[in-house]
């Protein structure tokens, strides 16, 4: 019997069948040529056809780096980048930067990069705005679907009633999945209500996930996603990643439900969203959200060994997400202090959560200036 080939699914509307396992440019810039072109080769051969970059990934060395991989390959694969640059003019220079870096005529499909705010939006639709360049780019054949990126998915639902879209990528994994409970609830029906196809980035949540890949890719495959950009720079990892997506079969819901209770990563004190302690006076699962969105409950207050430690501190404060958090947690802030002050007692959590300690530290995170802990060290 051949070797299995990563599955594929049809992008939304437009059509293309990719495989659901993407490689992501990111980490190729880390890597020397050589072994970029060994990595394609092999993600080829397994069966993968979804290659994604974006413009700025190395000051343009992911590109040119796998453009060099790609050549007489172009045929074989579905080719995305993106650009940041919300003007016109600019983006017209980077979508030409990207199809000679990247040593195509055409992009299958090309991104408004890290759309978090909705001045980015503004700017994009503005007279002059980058809708311009993207629109010129399909007219003329360099682009063929146009999609969106972001980090901040509250904003999704409306940024997809602003921009005309194919497609849309987000977060997708078991982590950040109990920080951003509106991914389920509101973005994913929205865009498929749009019929856009969906690319997941991060299923291993920027490898915060590395010893649990087979778990990751089971949960988040099972979640409303056709492609999952995936940011591998080693044979090994991924040799291990075409596993556990070969392996992959539509998990019940017990099986997800397993997951989230047994993560390591998650552990007795990422919250779960499963309600159980919210109390007519105080929205606790909505104070450990916010929590989520300021440092994904990396932050646990215990002592780390030093890997842990250092993983933590890169991947928690991320894309301006803190302020936000800080920003949505005001209408609590002084229901939670005086919660505190009375000693009030908290329901159990089913999975082991110290709901006292956590309030305290959420409550502290989400008062501070966004440097938490350097910024309250004496307060806990
Ligand atoms: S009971 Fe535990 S998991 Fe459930 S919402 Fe509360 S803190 Fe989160």
């Amino acid at each position: 019997m051949g070797e299995r080939r990563i599955p594929q699914r049809v992008l939304g509307k437009t059509g293309l069948k990719v495989s659901v396992l993407g490689l992501g440019g990111f980490h190729q810039v880390e890597i020397g040529q050589s072994y970029v072109e060994r990595l394609v080769e092999r993600y080829l051969e397994a069966g993968g056809n979804y290659i994604e970059t974006a413009r700025s990934y190395g000051g343009g060395a992911a590109e040119r780096k796998l453009g060099r991989a790609l050549v007489g390959k172009r045929a074989e694969i579905v080719l995305v980048s993106k650009t940041g640059q919300r003007e016109a003019e600019g983006a017209w220079q980077e979508i030409n930067e990207s199809l000679e870096a990247l040593k195509t005529d055409y992009l299958d499909i090309l991104l408004y990069h890290g759309v978090n705010d909705r001045e980015a939006v503004k700017a994009i639709l503005a007279p002059g705005g980058a809708a311009q360049a993207f629109a010129r780019a399909r007219e003329e054949g360099m682009v063929h679907f146009i999609g969106v990126s972001s980090h901040w998915p509250q904003l999704l639902p409306w940024v997809m009633e602003q921009l005309d879209l194919d497609v849309v990528m987000y977060w997708v994994n078991y982590l950040d999945f109990c920080h951003y409970p509106e991914i389920p609830q509101q973005v994913a029906p929205a865009a498929r209500s749009k019929r856009l196809g969906i690319i997941g980035m991060k299923p291993l949540a920027d490898g915060y996930l590395y010893r649990s890949v087979r778990e990751a890719f089971t949960f988040a495959l099972a979640q409303e996603v056709d492609v999952l950009a995936c940011g591998f720079n080693s044979l090994e990892m991924l040799e291990r990643d075409i596993e556990a997506v070969c392996a992959w079969t539509q998990p019940n819901v017990q099986v997800l439900e397993t997951i989230l209770r047994d993560a390591p990563e998650l552990g007795d004190y990422v919250c779960r969203q499963c309600g159980q302690c919210r109390l007519p006076d105080l929205d606790l699962p909505k104070v450990f959200e916010l929590e989520g969105k300021f440092d994904r409950q990396m932050f646990d207050g215990r002592p780390k060994e030093a890997p842990d430690y250092a993983l933590r501190q890169r991947l928690g404060p991320w894309f301006h997400n803190q302020e936000r958090a800080i920003t949505l947690y005001k209408p609590y802030a002084e229901r939670v202090r005086t919660f505190l002050e009375e000693s009030r007692p908290l329901p159990a959590c089913p999975y082991g959560i110290d709901l006292s300690w956590k309030l305290r530290l959420a409550h502290l995170k989400l008062t501070s200036d966004g440097r938490f802990p350097a910024g309250a060290a004496d307060d806990f």
